[in-house]
């Protein structure tokens, strides 16, 4: 399989988030949809990890099945929080031993909900990106934050943590905004920092006023007004035409995106509702193959 920064650097990349499903039923689904997923020749797929160690090895193992099964790139999350420092070694040596997975997207994570135990010993995805530069020569990824982090002190240092944090790292890949202008100010101010590594936009399909409303407290995003507003005009003609609104608000902003030059789009399909509006995004915008 390919190093994402070797697909980076070929042009711009299309790619697609995955959970771990949580039961054989969800498993099933699970592999139907990279199975639909794959005749779009997705530059890369990747397998989000649960915080705490939930889906160590069921990630591990999903990502090296879509690697070695799919003839798509998959790379793997990692996330430092409610981990030991060997527990986080072991993990990328066991992916640096199976010889199959060549790229991490390394993370701070949350606590899982309901966590009383210690926070973990790498406090920062920082030093996540330094333990997987020590094992192995991965690709490795970070997320970036456009609106910024909620746990920020400021905006200013959130940029600049992210400058630092991509300076070790590949690339970066941002959590989902819905107004560009998030977008832009990131990759601008990293520029006046320095910092010229990829940052892939995150783009949320949004399929539910009720999943939109969760997603965005739960990240500290904005649900900007202008996109609520036009949800909730259709919201009396039922979740189909939620649906094909929050579709056609996502291939705007993607369009706005590819127009200024980004190098890819990253969609976050987590399951089958969102995983099938990225689909017909993806065929919207004829990212083709
Ligand atoms: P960090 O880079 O550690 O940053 C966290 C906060 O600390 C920020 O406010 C930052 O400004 C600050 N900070 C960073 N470095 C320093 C420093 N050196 N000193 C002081 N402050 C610092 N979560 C999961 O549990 N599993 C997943 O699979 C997962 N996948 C994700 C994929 C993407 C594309 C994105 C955008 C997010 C994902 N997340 C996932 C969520 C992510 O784990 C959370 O947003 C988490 O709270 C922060 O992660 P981070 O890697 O940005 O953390």
């Amino acid at each position: 399989m390919t190093k994402i920064s070797d697909i980076l650097a070929a042009g711009p990349s299309y790619s697609f988030e995955f959970s771990p499903p949580r039961s054989a039923e969800a498993e099933a689904q699970f592999w139907v949809t990279v199975d639909e997923l794959v005749p779009l020749a997705p530059s890369f797929f990747s397998v989000t990890y649960g915080a705490g160690g939930s889906t160590r090895e069921l990630t591990r193992d999903l990502v090296t099945r879509i690697n070695a099964e799919k003839g798509v790139t998959a790379m793997a999350h990692l996330t430092c929080a409610a981990h030991t420092r060997k527990e986080l070694h072991d993990l990328i040596v066991s992916y640096r031993d199976g010889g199959v997975v060549e790229n991490l997207l390394a993370l701070g994570g949350d606590p899982p909900v309901g966590y009383d135990g210690p926070p973990g010993e790498l406090e920062f995805a920082d030093e996540l990106v330094a333990l997987v530069r020590e094992v192995n020569d991965f690709s490795v990824g970070v997320a970036a934050h456009p609106e910024p982090h909620p746990r920020s002190a400021s905006l200013t240092e959130d940029r600049a943590h992210t400058a630092a944090k991509l300076e070790n790292a590949d690339f970066a890949i941002t959590q989902f905004f819905f107004d560009a202008h998030h977008y832009f100010d990131l990759v601008g101010t990293l520029a006046e920092l320095g910092c010229d590594k990829p940052v892939i936009p995150g783009i949320m399909p949004v399929t539910t006023l009720g999943s939109i409303k969760r997603m965005t407290e739960l990240q500290g995003s904005e649900f900007p007004g202008w996109f609520a507003d036009r949800l909730y005009a259709v919201e009396d003609k039922g979740p189909e035409a939620v649906r094909a609104v929050g579709v056609s608000v996502a291939i705007d902003l993607c369009k706005e995106l590819l127009d200024s030059g980004v190098p890819g789009l990253h969609f976050f399909a987590f399951n089958r509702a969102t995983a099938l509006a990225a689909l017909e995004i993806h065929q919207s915008l004829d990212l083709g193959k």
